[in-house]
């Protein structure tokens, strides 16, 4: 079964291999969604257009989504490729973005939170973190089909606290309120919103974490499942949000996480009692 045939999906924020966006791209594209892809400056555009070659696009456009021009330019430009000329009564054209987008100043996710916050600091975490996943919504509203699904990435830094993650915490915090508040506005039109809140995966933006290595050493014996999550095993999810299989589902922040988030202090060591139980 192909469940995103016939779908059209935006994916902003891949950056390398390793990108949360990449495995959203490639399991989007397995279940068969035709893909468009932004790319954030000069530097990363040949790369973006080689990994779009792979899953059979070459729409590719820049997006600094720091500057409202550029949002603006874009959704323009995907316009005239999904709205050709001969259709310009229409104005919907397609059907769903994934946002997979966040930058703070490296010194701010190092240290103590009070000591490392700066005005400069949460405004930047803030406006490219949570800001601009509605800037995308207000720049497309009017191009998106009924059950559309818009998709951002967070992490549970945004409901507890978590050493070094500082000023992102609270950015993320204001992007899972966004996706409420968004789900609400954008819900009578049949447009889905939700996010992702996914386990520590190590990407070119978690190596901007002091010692991001010990969150996931941490996870890899603590979770439930005892294991770190994978891009696949986020883009699976992500591709099921944005499908009409999920057509019920909006508001939601989904944990792709090994289940780390339901417990209090994670696994501390019950594997040992329980090997050293059954020996006795
Ligand atoms: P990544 O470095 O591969 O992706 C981050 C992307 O953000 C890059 O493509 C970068 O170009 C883009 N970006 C940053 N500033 C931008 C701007 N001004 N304009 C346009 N694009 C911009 O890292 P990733 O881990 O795949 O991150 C993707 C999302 O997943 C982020 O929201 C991140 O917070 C979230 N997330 C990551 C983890 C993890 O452990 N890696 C866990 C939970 C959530």
């Amino acid at each position: 079964m192909s469940f995103l045939k016939g779908k059209r999906i935006l994916i902003a924020g891949l950056a390398s291999k390793l990108s949360i966006a990449y495995g959203i791209a490639q399991k989007m594209h397995e279940q068969g969604a035709e893909l468009a892809f932004t790319y954030q400056n000069d530097k990363l555009k040949q790369r973006v257009t080689d990994f779009a070659k792979k899953f059979n696009s070459t729409l590719i456009f820049p997006c600094d989504v720091a500057k409202d021009e550029e949002i603006k330019e874009l959704f323009k430009k995907l316009k005239e490729i999904w709205l050709p000329k001969e259709e310009a009564n229409k104005t919907n054209c397609f059907d769903g973005f994934v946002h997979s987008i966040a930058y703070a100043p490296k010194e701010q996710l190092d240290g103590d939170y009070v000591d490392a916050v700066t005005r400069e600091g949460f405004n930047i975490a803030h406006d490219i973190s949570a800001y601009s996943f509605v800037a995308m919504a207000k720049a497309c509203r009017a191009m998106l089909n009924p059950n559309s699904a818009l998709l951002t990435l967070s992490y549970l830094g945004a409901e507890r606290t978590i050493t070094n993650y500082n000023v992102m915490g609270l950015a993320k915090a204001s992007l899972e309120a966004n996706v409420r508040y968004m789900a609400d506005s954008l819900g009578p039109d049949a447009i889905r919103v939700n996010a992702i809140s996914a386990g520590p995966i190590r990407t070119l933006a978690a190596s901007g974490i002091k010692d991001f290595k010990k969150m996931l050493a941490h996870c890899e014996k603590c979770t439930p499942l005892r294991r770190t999550v994978t891009i696949e095993d986020v883009g699976n999810a992500a591709a099921f949000l944005c499908s009409d299989l999920a057509g019920g589902i909006t508001g939601e922040i989904l944990h792709v996480d090994a289940g780390f988030n339901i417990t209090a202090m994670g696994n501390m060591g019950n594997d040992e009692l329980s090997q050293s139980a059954k020996k006795e």
